[in-house]
């Protein structure tokens, strides 16, 4: 039996992984691999003590400092969870290779995953022009236009990544105004290849073998248009990977674990919870590391009143 199980391999988890290690806490991480959101990232300028590193690197860095303490009290499962069930003394988590494992408490470090749109087009053409990362893709779409769907930060940065590179930008968004800060919005406004068009929301990728455009709806005129652009970038936020958890942990409405931040414990004794799968209010690097950390340190002593 394990005393703890930390579900994740992105920032949250190896900050996790680092000081249960060093705790002397029996952990085993469970995850199918060792990189944050951010690995997509050409640059990071804001991880503490590096002035500047790729997403890559950053995911390296990260997976090497953990990697350095497996022995007796860390082990590895490269695997994902599927479902965590409450026992007498702990919980069973169940994985997608069928495995099972026993523990007395989880840190719950799954992150998030990216928004769909849900329209026709979207899955078929996926890999086909419809694109999730511009700072990884924009090359490809060299000389060509293209939209950007999402008025939010990641959107308008997709737009920065994007303006070298594509013909003509449309930066697509369904609301009236945009939710980038303003720094980033003057940047964008000032390329002269890019074309905001708010109030619109999109409702079918067209194309037959890649992407020759998207069908969408001006709801201010109730008109609807078709831009046509090879490439489709969807930048509309992100979702909790917290459904293993759904039936045991407090959810906020849009699935993110409630945690008490003074020491990320969920609703439910045992299940401890860390990074951008939280209710926590800014998604960054090192808030995920900070808040993991100061999970290890509650699980530590619960464990101590608890289990030893
Ligand atoms: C493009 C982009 C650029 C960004 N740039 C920056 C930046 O410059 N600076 C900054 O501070 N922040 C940045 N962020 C935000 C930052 O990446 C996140 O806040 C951070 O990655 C959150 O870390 P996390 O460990 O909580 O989750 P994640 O990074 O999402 O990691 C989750 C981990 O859990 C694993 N996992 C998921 N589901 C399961 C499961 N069921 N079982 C087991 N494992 C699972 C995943 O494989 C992954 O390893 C950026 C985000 C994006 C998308």
């Amino acid at each position: 039996m394990q005393e703890l199980i930390i579900i994740g391999g992105g920032p949250a988890a190896a900050g996790a992984a680092v000081y249960s290690a060093r705790k002397k806490i029996k952990t085993l991480i469970i995850t199918p691999e060792f990189a944050g959101q951010s690995v997509v990232s050409n640059e990071i300028g804001n991880w503490i003590g590096s002035k500047s590193i790729s997403g890559l690197d950053l995911s390296k860095n990260l997976e090497d400092h953990v990697r350095s303490f497996v022995g007796p009290d860390l082990a590895i499962e490269e695997d994902k969870v599927v479902a965590v069930s409450k026992v007498e003394k702990g919980f069973i988590i169940t994985t997608e290779k069928g495995k099972s494992f026993d523990t007395h408490t989880i840190l719950v470090a799954s992150g998030s995953r990216r928004k769909r749109l849900g329209i026709p087009g979207e899955d078929r053409l996926d890999g086909k022009g419809v694109a999730w990362c511009a700072t990884c893709d924009a090359p490809l779409f060299s000389g060509v236009d293209v939209v950007v769907i999402g008025g939010g930060n990641a959107g308008l940065e997709s737009v920065l990544d994007l303006h070298a590179y594509a013909k003509k930008i449309y930066l697509l968004h369904r609301r009236d105004n945009l939710k980038a800060d303003e720094v980033t919005q003057e940047k964008v406004r000032a390329l002269s290849n890019v074309e905001i068009i708010l109030n619109t929301e999109p409702k079918e990728i067209l194309g037959d073998n890649f992407v020759s455009g998207i069908r969408c709806l001006d709801k201010v005129a109730n008109e609807e248009k078709t831009l046509p652009v090879s490439g489709i970038f969807i930048e509309i936020g992100s979702l909790p990977n917290s459904d293993f958890v759904k039936d045991l942990v407090e959810r906020n409405v849009i699935g993110e674990i409630v945690v008490d931040h003074k020491t990320q414990s969920s609703s439910l004794p045992g299940i401890w919870a860390a990074g951008d799968v939280t209710d926590v209010l800014y998604k960054q690097n090192n808030i995920s590391v900070g808040d993991a950390i100061k999970a290890i340190l509650s699980i530590f002593d619960y464990l101590h009143h608890h289990h030893r």
